[in-house]
């Protein structure tokens, strides 16, 4: 069987890799899949994305672990304008996702990891960082096990909250720049999930990120949000209007 975790960089996937090397759990490999905007922008939260080096270099010095980097053939802006074959709106390009069932998740995330996990030979333990206090998300992966890849938390498995996956990171410096905005919920930059929250501090602080956003959404079928356009949101900010943020860290 072949070991691997599966790391986004978050407290949470950090802190089980220092988790699993203190427990002694056998690791093979350590796998980020590294999704872009396009091919010279990631789709990391900009302050992340300048963040993974540094982690990365912790992790091979205190840890020995070089992180392994999958990416899908596409990129989120290729597939943005790529024409729809079937389904809805066939003609029309995918444009922005919708909320619910985002076409992204699956083409630049899910199927670069199932690709990845069919070409090994082995059976496979993935390690997913769920921590202990997320058990309805811990009870989903556990009924994704099949013949070919069984599913371990260990944060889950020794009843460490996420509150607690900080802590195991801080020592080793292993915890991002994002989480210092108040409550950034990780993801892409331009995640159509986002709260408005973090749109705003898109919209502050890396316009041209959020003009880019704008722009592409004159040639999407469908509005950023479901009932609001990013021009109107932008209109909103440049009003005055400070979204709050629901939930703090
Ligand atoms: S974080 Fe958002 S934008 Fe990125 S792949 Fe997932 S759903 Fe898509």
């Amino acid at each position: 069987m072949k070991y691997i975790a599966f790391l986004s960089f978050g407290k949470d996937s950090l802190a089980q890799i220092i988790k699993i090397k203190e427990l002694q759990l056998p690791l093979d490999e350590v796998v980020y899949v590294d999704i872009r905007f396009d091919k010279d922008i990631s789709g990391e939260h900009p302050a992340m994305a300048a963040w993974i080096p540094t982690a990365e270099k912790i992790l091979l010095d205190r840890f020995g672990i070089k992180v392994k980097h999958l990416t899908a053939k596409y990129t989120f802006r290729d597939y943005f304008y790529r024409i729809k074959q079937k389904g809805n709106h066939i003609g029309d390009n995918y444009g922005y996702p919708y909320i619910v069932g985002a076409w992204c998740n699956a083409r630049l995330k899910l199927d670069v990891i199932d690709t990845y996990i069919s070409s090994l030979h082995d059976t496979v333990c993935e390690y997913i960082g769920i921590a202990a206090d997320e058990t309805p998300r811990y009870q989903r992966l556990m009924r994704r096990n099949n013949e070919k890849v069984v599913y371990k938390s260990v944060l889950f498995e020794n009843g460490i909250i996420e509150r607690e996956a900080f802590e195991i990171c801080r020592p080793f410096d292993l915890i991002s720049p994002v989480y210092s905005n108040g409550g950034f919920r990780g993801g892409c930059w331009f995640c159509v999930k986002q709260c408005y929250a973090d749109l705003y501090d898109l919209w502050k602080n890396y316009p041209s990120y959020f003009s880019v956003l704008v722009e592409m959404e004159k040639d999407s079928h469908n509005t950023f949000k479901p009932r609001l356009s990013l021009k109107e949101l932008m209109e909103r900010f440049e009003n005055g209007y400070i979204p709050e943020r629901r939930k703090t860290r």
